[in-house]
This record gives structure tokens, C-alpha cells and sequence, in this order.
């Protein structure tokens, strides 16, 4: 019988050729041994709000290499930690062109969906990634590009654009990943990556927004961390030549910044190879041999910076390591003796009243670090911006909205210690949460007032209220924390806490200490807040909340640097940034500002949704631990996205296009249907005649609705029978 129903499916399909390869794919992957495979989309499952059967599905499929499951559109994905042969040409020519319900789960069946109703309804499109790290976001971006790449045109024009779409990966990846305990390739930043397509489909342009860079790993890494890879892929790869002109020795002990966490090197990295290749990428994006050689100059310059060290005399700090400093600015280009007293110096514009004054011991350091860390997050923006300058599309043939992005966010944190960083990402996770339901829930509901369909509004939670309490003008915590920010006198971490529990003590989604259950009040220290977030409770500790938003850089730096030799870090440190008299706007602003700008970038496009699962903590293929996995699920709300789903309309399509296609499973629509009142009788007609329940669908004004099509396609043998 499965064979049956197979070749009725087969049938269905345009492209002969894939045919065989597509039932191939469909053994494979498991398709036919059902029960031992779980279901292939959630909303297929029995006890469909039950967590237990959930988890219970995912570990069935993930122990026979099924790593992708659906709820509706949504593709979950669990990280296989292991190559699985689900990437090549041919798996990429079986998803081509198919529909998205009459193949298994597949990154690549997203993809394709996405990418056809980019091209065939002009429609911007937004795949949205997300998961906690190591989850498998990068490399889940990695593939939609690789779909993208593999399945749009191929002349030399359209070639040159989509190798520099390929390399730009590698670039981003030396400079702002790391390893983590987490991972061992974790992305440190946030990236959207949009696609330019022309109307045949073929990619002329792209364009990156990077967000928020984990620079404080510049200068610390916690035990068993790296430092950004760059540093370690210059040491290891660079040949000596170059090795001598950055004043470099390959030992990494020689470093006091790359010698916090981890000594030495990672079994699952390979320095000296990537070295080679961000080299190459480098050279296929265009990048000049003096760029190359001003960027790499800046990587040596930090390590040299992070090896100066102060010795204080008579309370001031003095450069105990004058070689050192000689050497950093040599490969910056700017003034070893200007530089030596921007590092121990501090000079206040206090409305015209110019003061320069010496460090102490203590501030020269934080100097130091604050100088490194700016100069590796700016040059990391550049480096954006200047990659983007050669994905700048050359012609603009194509609509404007025919552009895909792909969004590779870090998703919701809960540590055991959670502070500013932390504090950032849950924010940018309210946020697209909002989007979820700006662009889910509330437009399917509409959806179904448009269709008239009969339809029990679903209650969901809606988090609008955890987003204006962060980020209500005047009254949310961000201006809160601004306020105090720029507030004269001695605001401390200690005073934010006062304020915020002073404004905020009511409001339901915030716990104090004072005021927390006695419970919660055991765990939680003096120095902390809670927020009641969409996907669970963070106690967040004020530790350093001030210093980070303030994120400052002494202006003796800047203005050091202002005047660079270097070509890059004179053009990001602009003297103009001196001369303005507006103070510049703190971190979490600008964080903020620069998310709004993504929301708006991503409420006018389609979205799809991947979201990413980790098995376990060991980074190994073979454990499923099921309580971890729960965590996720709960944090990444796939329960009440299901429970949304399951009550909703999963397929739709007009009843032109349903009819077109399905025809050939009735005599009276086979090969055309006559009969009067048109595509909409037709329709009416077929399913009446597959005998399908009518509780599986509905019929609205335009479109016919299925509430779960796997249900529907997987018993089209109905018609076989007969
Ligand atoms: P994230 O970006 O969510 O932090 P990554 O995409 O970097 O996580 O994935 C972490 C690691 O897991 C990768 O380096 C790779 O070894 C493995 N991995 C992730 N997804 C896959 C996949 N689809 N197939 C094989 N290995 C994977
Ligand atoms: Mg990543």
C-alpha cells in the first residue's frame, strides 16, 4: 500500500527526473517506517499538549538521524552533531520546485518555499533562525545560502555575487566567533543577511547588519574560552614574513589576551587552514593587499596593547613596557609618545575648561582594555561595511522587494549569572517575539475574517507588555538606566537597582528582591532583578550595567586614533565623533535603535521560521538529553506554537492552484472539471469526491484551508481505492 500512495504522490510531481530520487530520499529518511520515526509534523501528534510526547517524538526521530520535524510551517531542528548526507547537489534537485507538505521535513523545503514565493508572488522573504548557542543557527544559515546558491541561475555575473555571498562567511567567522564551552565555532554577534535576487531569480546583490559584538572577549575569556579566532588563526598561519613585520611570535603563551581561558588549541579547529582560507576569501571579496595588511596590523596591535603593563609612581600610572606600546603604534600608525599618554592620562572638556590628569594604576588598565576592545568592535564594523561594498548589487533590474534575509540571532539566555549581555538578548528576543505575533498570529486571524471562516480565536500570550517594560519612553528600564547613565554626580550600579525598583516595583513582570516570594527571595542576591520574561524567569545581576551602556572610551584615545596612519582605524575613529558636542549615545540606545530598524526591515516580509534544538551540552551525536531539550522547547514557545497551529489552518491555497494541481485525483475534475460554478466547485467537488472529513477543512471566500494537510496527503489513496 505504501508504495501505492507513493507513486499516486510521485505522480503529482512535475519533474519526472527527480521522481525515483525523491522516493529514494523518502526511504532514506524513513518516511515509510512511521512509528519508529515519530511524526513528521507535530501537529500530527496525539497528546498534542502534552511536553512528555513532544520530546518523546523528537528523540525517536533524532535517534534515526531525522533531525527535522515540523509544527505547520515551522521547521524544528535538532543538531545532529554529525555529518548526516542530507546536503548534496541531488537532495538540493529533489527539493526544487516541490511542494512543501509532499516531502520529508527538510531545511531545504523551507527554503525552496520561501525562495518560490520570492520569485513567483514577489513577496520579501525573511527566514528567521533561532536557538541557544550551538543549537545549530550558523550552520542552518549556512544551508539556506548553500539551497539558495545551488538552485539560482548560473552565469559569470551572478557566479562573482553568490562566491562572495559564500566567502563572506568565513571572513565574519574568524573575526567574530570564538570558541565557547558552548560551541566551539560560536558566532559572538548577531547577523541579517539580505539577498538581492533580479526577476529570473538569479542573486545580484546582498547586504549585513551585524549586531551587538561580545567585545569585552577581547581582553577576558572565561576558563575553557578562546579569544576571538582571528588572533590564534594569525599566529598559526601566517608565514614568517609577515610573522616578522607584526612583531609576532607564533607561541599564543606569549600573550596575556589570548592566555585567560584556554591555552593552546582546539582538536575541532584547525587554525593555520582557516588562516589560508579567510586569506583567500579576502581576495575573492576584493579586499585590497593594503587593506589586508592595515587589518591584520590591527589583530597584531591588540595582542601587543594587551601585553603593556603600568607600574604606578607616586599614585600615577606609568607604561612599564615602552617597546610594546612603540610597536602598537607603529602598526596602528599613530604616535608612540601620544599614544604612551593617552594610555595614562585623562583630559575633561568640562564646558571649555580643558584638565588633563594623570591614571592611577587601576584606570590606566581599564584604559588599556576599553582602547582594545574599540578598536576590534569598530574594526569588526568595518569589516561589515566594507563587505558590503562589494555585495553592493552593480545593477537593480529586479522589483526592490525581491530580497530574502536571513536572520542569525542568538537566542534567549538564562544562565546561572546573567548581566547587561544577557539582558541585551532577552530584549532582542521580546522583540521578535512581537514580530512572531505581528506576523503570525494576528494576520492569520485576519486571514480567516477575510475568507470568512469560522474560527475560534486562539488565546496567546501576548509579551508587548515585557517590551514596554523595557523600552517605554521615560518610564522603561532602558530609560531608566540612561537616565542614571548620564546622570551628574556618583551614579553606581548600586543607585540603578534603587531606581528601578523604585519605578518598577508594581509592575507584574518584575520581581525585586524586597518584594519577591520567599522562594524566589532564597535565590536571588541583593545586587539582582528579575524579569518575568515570555520564555521564563532571569534574575539579572547589575554588575557592571552602568560601566557597559557607558561603554567609554577616554578621548585621549580617541583622539590618538583619530589621526591614525592606519587607514582603517582613522576612518573608525572619524574626528567629527570629537567634535560633537551631544554625548554619544549609549550602548543599549543605539542597541535598540538598531533592532527597531530590524523590526521594521522584517514586519514587511514573509517570514519562515527555523528553530533550532541542542541534544546535549557534550556537543556529542549521541546523547538526547531530555530535560535540556524540554528547556528549549518551554523557552522557544514550540508548545504554544502548537497549540496556535493545531487549532488553525495549516495549508491554504487558491482554488485555481489547488484545483491545477489535484485534479488528476478525481474523474469529474480529470482532466478538467466542467461543471458549473467554476475552480471553487471544482474544489468542492474533489474533496467531496476523496471523501475527506469535513472537519479537516475549510472552504473560504478565495481559498480552500486544510487544517493538517499531512493528515490529508498521506491518505490520498482514497481515490486508489476505489
Ligand atoms: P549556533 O550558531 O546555534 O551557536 P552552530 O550552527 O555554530 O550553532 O552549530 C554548532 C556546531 O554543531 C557546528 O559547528 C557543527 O559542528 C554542529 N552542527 C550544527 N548543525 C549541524 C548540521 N545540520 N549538521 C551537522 N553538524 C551540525
Ligand atoms: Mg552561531
Amino acid at each position: 500500500m505504501y508504495i501505492e500512495i507513493q507513486s499516486l504522490i510521485c505522480g503529482l510531481m512535475e519533474d519526472k527526473d527527480v521522481q525515483d530520487y525523491t522516493s529514494q530520499i523518502k526511504m532514506e529518511t524513513g518516511l515509510h517506517e512511521r512509528d519508529r520515526a515519530g511524526v513528521q509534523d507535530f501537529v500530527l501528534l496525539e497528546n498534542y499538549q502534552d511536553d512528555g510526547a513532544f520530546i518523546e517524538n523528537l528523540k525517536k526521530r533524532f535517534q534515526e538521524n531525522l533531525i527535522y520535524t515540523y509544527i505547520g510551517q515551522v521547521l524544528v531542528s535538532v543538531n545532529p552533531y554529525k555529518q548526516l548526507p542530507i546536503y548534496t547537489a541531488d537532495h538540493v534537485k529533489a527539493y526544487r520546485n516541490k511542494h512543501f507538505y509532499e516531502m520529508p521535513p527538510h531545511i531545504f523545503a523551507v527554503t525552496d518555499n520561501a525562495f518560490r514565493s520570492l520569485i513567483e508572488e514577489n513577496r520579501g522573504q525573511c527566514v528567521l533562525i533561532s536557538g541557544e548557542s550551538g543549537s545549530g543557527k550558523t550552520e542552518a544559515s549556512k544551508k539556506v545560502l548553500q539551497f539558495i546558491a545551488a538552485c539560482s541561475g548560473n552565469q559569470t555575473t551572478v557566479e562573482g555575487v553568490k562566491d562572495r555571498l559564500l566567502k563572506s562567511n568565513p571572513v565574519l567567522e574568524a573575526f567574530g566567533n570564538a570558541k565557547t564551552n558552548r560551541n566551539d565555532n560560536s558566532s559572538r554577534f548577531g547577523k541579517y543577511m539580505d539577498i538581492q535576487f533580479d526577476f529570473k531569480g538569479a542573486p545580484i546583490g546582498g547586504n549585513i547588519l551585524n549586531y551587538l559584538l561580545e567585545k569585552s572577549r577581547v581582553v577576558a575569556q572565561m576558563g575553557g574560552e578562546r579569544n576571538f579566532h582571528i588572533f590564534y588563526q594569525l599566529l598559526a598561519g601566517a608565514d614568517e614574513a609577515l610573522l616578522q613585520e607584526l612583531r609576532l611570535e607564533r607561541a599564543l603563551d606569549r600573550y596575556s589576551y589570548l592566555t585567560d581561558g584556554l591555552n593552546g588549541s582546539v582538536t575541532s579547529i584547525n587554525d593555520a587552514d582557516s588562516f589560508k582560507q579567510v586569506q583567500q576569501a579576502l581576495s575573492v571579496i576584493d579586499f585590497s593587499q593594503e587593506e589586508q595588511r592595515e587589518i591584520f596590523g590591527i589583530v597584531a596591535s591588540i595582542l601587543h596593547l594587551g601585553n603593556v603593563s603600568f607600574i604606578e609612581v607616586e599614585g600615577n600610572a606609568k607604561v612599564n613596557s615602552r617597546d610594546l606600546v612603540v610597536t602598537a603604534a607603529r602598526l596602528l600608525g599613530v604616535n608612540a609618545t601620544e599614544l604612551e599618554a593617552a594610555l595614562t592620562h585623562r583630559t575633561i572638556d568640562a564646558r571649555g575648561d580643558v584638565v588633563t590628569s594623570p591614571l592611577i594604576h587601576e584606570l590606566a588598565i581599564y584604559a588599556r582594555d576599553a582602547l582594545a576592545k574599540a578598536v576590534y568592535d569598530r574594526l569588526f564594523s568595518w569589516l561589515v561595511q566594507r563587505l558590503n561594498i562589494s555585495l553592493q548589487a552593480k545593477e537593480t533590474r529586479g522589483a526592490r522587494n525581491n530580497v530574502m534575509g536571513i536572520l542569525d540571532i542568538y537566542g534567549f539566555e538564562i544562565f546561572q549569572k546573567n548581566s547587561f549581555e544577557q539582558f541585551c538578548i532577552n530584549f532582542c528576543n521580546e522583540k521578535l517575539q512581537q514580530l512572531f505575533i505581528e506576523l503570525t498570529l494576528k494576520s492569520e486571524q485576519d486571514e480567516y475574517r477575510r475568507e470568512g471562516i469560522e474560527w475560534i480565536p486562539v488565546e496567546y500570550f501576548d509579551n508587548k507588555v515585557i517590551c514596554n517594560l523595557i523600552e517605554e519612553k521615560h518610564k522603561g528600564i532602558i530609560s531608566i538606566l540612561d537616565e542614571e547613565c548620564l546622570r551628574p554626580g556618583e551614579p553606581t550600579d548600586k543607585t540603578f537597582l534603587e531606581k528601578l525598583t523604585q519605578k518598577l516595583a508594581q509592575h507584574h513582570h518584575y520581581v525585586c528582591h524586597e518584594k519577591a516570594p520567599a522562594h524566589i527571595k532564597k535565590i536571588m542576591l541583593r545586587d539582582e532583578f528579575r524579569l518575568v520574561h515570555y520564555a521564563g524567569e532571569v534574575t539579572y545581576s547589575v554588575n557592571g550595567f552602568l560601566d557597559k551602556n557607558n561603554d567609554l572610551l577616554f578621548r585621549d584615545l580617541k583622539e590618538t586614533l583619530s589621526k591614525a596612519g592606519n587607514g582603517i582605524v582613522r576612518s573608525c575613529f572619524p574626528e567629527k565623533e570629537l567634535r560633537s558636542l551631544k554625548r554619544p549615545e549609549t550602548a543599549i540606545t543605539q542597541f535598540r535603535a538598531s533592532l527597531n530598524n530590524l523590526m521594521d526591515i522584517l514586519m514587511c516580509k514573509e517570514p519562515s521560521y527555523i528553530r533550532c534544538i541542542k541534544p546535549n551540552d557534550l556537543q556529542t551525536a549521541t546523547v538526547f538529553n531530555d530535560e535540556l531539550v524540554l528547556h528549549q522547547v518551554k523557552y522557544l514557545g514550540l508548545m504554544e506554537n502548537l497549540r496556535v497551529r493545531r487549532a488553525g489552518f495549516a495549508y491554504r491555497r487558491t482554488y485555481e492552484l489547488f484545483l491545477e494541481r489535484y485534479k488528476s485525483l478525481s474523474k469529474s475534475t480529470w482532466p478538467n472539471y466542467k461543471g458549473p460554478g467554476g475552480p471553487k466547485a471544482g474544489v468542492q467537488q474533489l474533496v467531496k469526491d476523496l471523501g475527506w472529513d469535513e472537519e479537516k477543512y475549510r472552504v473560504g471566500e478565495t481559498k480552500l484551508f486544510i487544517r493538517w494537510p499531512r493528515t490529508l496527503f498521506d491518505t490520498e489513496d482514497a481515490y486508489q481505492e476505489k
